[in-house]
């Protein structure tokens, strides 16, 4: 696997230090809303299968009293690498009335995946939405969409690893990083 590596874009202990500092950002955002004394309780909504090793590692990191909801959207199929159009798959969680809201997602390319996660979990009538991601294409699409926490921004770049995957593959590589052309291939 470590062959097919082109160059590593973000290595683990510049992931984890991040991920520390985003914990940080959310817990003091949120710590004064959520939880205990009659205020609204948080809900993590975590978009599988890109952010579970990001979800791991940021719950962790956050001394707050929470629920975890999974959801599942697809927008790359296989082995196709550029953006098709999202759709949530499955039920969405039916209890975030009057929650605190985080979603949690691994990238932000089109921003598709987002704008329409944010746009139904707010049908549901929380007490708010907002959304974290660890990476953020530098792509005017991206740029365009509200995030309130983002870990980095990188180029416009295919990336896998710490939980992005390729085909199904290299989600357990600690590090970000790009993969050779002859992958694809
Ligand atoms: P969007 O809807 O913002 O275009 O895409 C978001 C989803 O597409 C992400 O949650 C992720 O699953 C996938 N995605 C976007 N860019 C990349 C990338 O560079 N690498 C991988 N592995 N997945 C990506
Ligand atoms: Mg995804």
């Amino acid at each position: 696997m470590d062959s097919h590596i082109a160059r590593v874009l973000i290595d683990r202990q510049r992931i984890a230090r991040r991920v520390h500092e985003l914990a940080d950002q959310i817990a003091g955002d949120l710590r004064v809303e959520a939880g205990g004394d009659g205020r609204p309780p948080l809900t993590l909504v975590a978009v599988m299968t890109g952010s579970v090793i990001f979800l791991a590692d940021l719950i962790r990191s956050l001394p707050l009293m929470m629920s975890i909801r999974l959801i599942t959207v697809s927008s790359y199929r296989g082995k196709a690498t550029r953006a098709m159009e999202a759709r949530i798959q499955g039920p969405l969680p039916q209890d975030l009335s009057g929650q605190h809201v985080v979603v949690v997602d691994d990238i932000l390319d089109s921003g598709q995946t987002l704008e329409l996660v944010r746009r139904r979990l707010e049908q549901a009538r929380p007490a708010s939405v907002r959304c974290c991601v660890l990476l953020r294409k530098q792509t005017p699409a991206a740029r365009a969409v509200t995030v309130e926490y983002i870990g980095f921004d990188i180029p416009d770049q295919f990336v896998v690893g710490y939980g992005l995957d390729y085909n199904g593959h290299y989600r357990n590589l600690p590090d970000v990083v790009t993969l050779k052309p002859e992958v694809f291939a």
